[in-house]
């Protein structure tokens, strides 16, 4: 018995043969997508009834979808946030959805990182300028021992705050749940968001989005934020309102900001985009052939398991 799955998620097991391979060894079917950009609750719709399960990115998993899918047994998400997924009708329809947590968190921490240095040095501008034959300079910040507020202090903002060690930088973090162990080995003050916002030169959100988080960061928030911060997003887009966001960097409220999600992805031609102080990226922050080989394996183990008729990890509904 073989068993047919569908890949929505373009990147999924792209650079891993061994994940492939695994797949393949274990009688299932990986039939790709061919659109070239994430599928739309009407794609979804069209296709979902052949296969017994399928793996996405941040492709539309409705409640239609679900219903339609009368043969799946299990939704694999190619990382960690659910937000595309109706949990509530996959447990309705007891099929599992699994995710990958941890798998990605390396590289979306780096990705953080490498943002705040590409701000306060303004590194695509520079960049642009340079090779445009314009030599000329604009004046950095360092992020050498700055105050950085890490809001979400799950694994990901966790590896933000090891990499900041090394920049001996003072860690200030917000969270509905504290970690105090990693607050002692980190040197990590927790406190309530607006004081953090006051304090800190560079803020990274890490935060899943839901109905609490969306647009947790704005106009309020940014306003309270220093004129010389930068604001760092790699969790979700919907977690700051970008209409503020607009204004508070058109407005020299806050020095910058650099955001690798979108609330509406692709995002098209965003106003954002206008502004030299805004850096984009193309929600990047997981893609490198470590977590592409990571985030297979593990998400091809629990697919498997799920196809089998075993209760695989990383269930994240309620089946
Ligand atoms: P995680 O679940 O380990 O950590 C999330 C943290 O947010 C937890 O500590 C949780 O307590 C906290 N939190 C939840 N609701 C909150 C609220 N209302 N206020 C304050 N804190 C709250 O998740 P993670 O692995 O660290 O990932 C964080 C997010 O990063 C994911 O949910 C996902 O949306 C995003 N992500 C983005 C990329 C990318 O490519 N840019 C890749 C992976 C993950």
């Amino acid at each position: 018995m073989s068993f047919r799955i569908f890949v929505a998620s373009r990147s999924y097991s792209k650079y891993s043969d061994k994940t492939r391979q695994f797949l393949k060894e274990n009688d299932c079917i990986l039939e790709f997508n061919e659109i070239d950009r994430p599928y739309k609750e009407k794609d979804l719709l069209e296709i979902v009834a052949e296969y017994d399960g399928i793996i996405v990115g941040v492709d539309e998993v409705t409640d239609q979808v679900i219903k339609r899918g009368k043969k799946l047994k299990v939704i694999a998400k190619n990382g960690v946030g659910v937000d595309n997924i109706d949990l509530k009708a996959a447990d309705e329809a007891s099929i599992f959805v699994v995710n990958a947590p941890g798998t990605n968190s390396d590289s979306v921490a780096d990705l953080a990182l490498t943002l705040m240095l590409s701000l306060c040095r303004s590194i695509p501008l520079i960049n642009e300028m340079t090779k445009e034959g314009r030599w000329k300079r604009k004046i950095g910040t360092e992020l050498w021992e700055k105050k950085v507020g890490i809001i979400g202090t799950g694994d990901i903002g966790q590896r933000v705050a090891a990499r900041l060690k090394g920049f001996n930088c003072q860690l200030l973090a917000y969270d509905i749940n504290q970690e105090q162990e990693f607050a002692r080995k980190h040197n990590v003050k927790y406190m309530e968001l607006d004081d953090l916002l006051q304090k800190a030169d560079f803020i990274s959100l890490h935060l899943p989005l839901n109905k609490h988080t969306r647009n947790l960061i704005g106009e309020r928030e940014l306003g309270m934020m220093k004129k010389t911060a930068y604001l760092i997003n790699t969790s979700r887009g919907g977690t700051v309102d970008e209409d503020a966001l607009y204004n508070a960097l058109k407005e020299g409220q806050i020095a910058g900001a650099a955001c690798d999600v979108f609330a509406e992805e692709p995002p098209g031609q965003h106003k954002l985009f206008e502004l030299e102080n805004f850096i984009a990226t193309s929600h990047i922050g997981a893609f490198t052939y470590e977590t592409n080989e990571r985030t297979g394996m593990k998400i091809a183990r629990n697919l498997v398991r799920a196809l089998k008729g075993e209760r695989p990890d990383n269930v994240v509904n309620n089946v």
